[in-house]
């Protein structure tokens, strides 16, 4: 039984077909530059030459259905027929308050998806054109939602609300939703099934840490406590991103420094972060070449970044009375030894104890803890698509 996972954003949207009997990736793309010129969709497929359709793709419908023309083509296609795809599961950022489970695409659930536009104004409104598109194109096939915020819905009160006026969560819906769910869900299950241990008997700190970056402490098996917040801007510093700054600090660059809005919106997004800092790049390993060059800066920007990571990770050791397990995934969290490295670092005292030997390691599900470690150290490799395919075959299944 085949699985068609959708991500789709403002311009672009990213698939992958999984065959749910043995979790194969059949295939895997991107279509980019959706609605603006050199718009490009790329199929991979393992053993295969890359498949390369360019046309212009004017509206997500256009792309999905190029999408599927691709999956079924007779050269480059996996499947003879869309009859091969039995639902699509479809991420979403935000799922506010109401959803803290995965669920079946209905006129209900879109219309509360809509709701949350203004929590997510950059993400949902493309879900929403993805979810249409599809339900368009392929009328009977059923689809699910799975949500980025979903696995947090378990925080308690406590960690969720701001210390603000209590009216602004209840008229505004401000309070910390938390975002890479699916990952923290699945990275934290995957190291508790490796280690032969019931997830409810471990307390996890999972770093996800990639362009975006986050930490949750996951305490008998759901998360308790997680850096993002009412946006995805909270937390660590990230790529381009802040994560958590003095929030005096823009009123004050509005009033004494005339920055507007937009810009401030600008600058905390897509202008700070390890790219703010080094000055570089927002890429981990241009900032990594750079540092072991010598660039002050870029060294800077990795300290900044392992400094707060680790921060995280000893405060989380609060929020849950200890830690038995630490996992990196994410782009820089799955190939950065040296992020490793230095996140653990001055955490001995906590029972954390790096294997230096077995850190050299890349992308690849391993224990990198010492013998001596109190606390395990593991990597292990997220996988957003299988676990939103997992979702979708239980819904579909019920
Ligand atoms: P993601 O958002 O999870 O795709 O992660 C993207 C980030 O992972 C980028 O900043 C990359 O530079 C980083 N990354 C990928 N491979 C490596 C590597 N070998 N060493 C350090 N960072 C890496």
């Amino acid at each position: 039984m085949n699985i068609l996972v959708i991500n789709c954003g403002s311009s672009s949207l990213k698939y992958q077909l999984i065959n749910m009997t043995n979790e194969e990736v059949l295939a895997q793309g991107i279509v980019e530059r959706i609605g603006i010129d050199g718009s490009i969709l790329t199929q991979k497929v393992e053993g295969r030459d890359k498949y390369i359709i360019e046309t212009p793709m004017e509206s997500h419908k256009i792309a999905v259905k190029l999408v599927l023309d691709a999956l079924v083509d007779n050269k480059n296609g996996v499947i003879n027929s869309m009859d091969e795809i039995a639902a699509v599961g479809h991420r979403i950022v935000h799922g506010g308050e109401r959803y803290a489970k995965s669920v079946l695409v209905d006129d209900e659930v879109v219309k509360y998806i809509e709701e949350c536009i203004k929590l997510a104004p950059l993400h949902n409104p493309a879900h929403i054109i993805g979810i249409n598109a599809c339900k368009e194109l392929m009328p009977n096939t059923k689809m699910a939602v799975v949500f980025d915020t979903a696995f947090h819905q378990t925080m308690p009160e406590h960690a969720y609300l701001y210390a603000l006026p209590y009216e602004l969560y209840k008229e505004h819906n401000i309070r910390k939703y938390g975002f890479h769910g699916t990952s923290h869900k699945y990275v934290s299950a995957k190291v508790a099934e490796v280690m032969g241990k019931d997830i409810k008997d471990l307390k996890i700190v999972t770093c996800h840490l990639g362009n975006g970056a986050s930490i949750t402490a996951v305490k008998d098996g759901i998360s308790v406590e997680t850096s993002m917040g009412f946006t995805p801007l909270e937390g660590v510093a990230m790529g381009t991103r802040s994560g958590n700054i003095d929030p005096a600090i823009v009123t004050y660059l509005m009033k004494e420094a005339n920055y507007s809005l937009d810009e401030v919106n600008e600058i905390l997004n897509k202008k700070s972060g390890v790219l703010g800092i080094s000055g570089v790049s927002s890429d981990f390993r241009d900032i990594e070449a750079a540092a072991s060059n010598g660039n002050h800066r870029a060294q800077l920007a990795l300290d900044i970044f392992h400094y707060r990571v680790k921060q995280h990770v000893a405060s989380y050791a609060a929020s849950m009375g200890g830690v038995d397990v630490v996992v990196f995934t994410a782009g820089v969290g799955e190939n950065s030894p040296e992020t490793r490295e230095e996140v653990c670092k001055g955490l001995e005292f906590m029972g954390i104890n790096i294997d230096p030997a077995k850190n050299k390691v890349r992308g690849k599900l391993t224990e990198i803890s010492s013998d001596s470690s109190k606390v395990k150290i593991y990597i292990v490799p997220t996988n957003e698509e299988l676990m939103i395919a997992k979702d979708t075959l239980a819904l579909i299944s019920k």
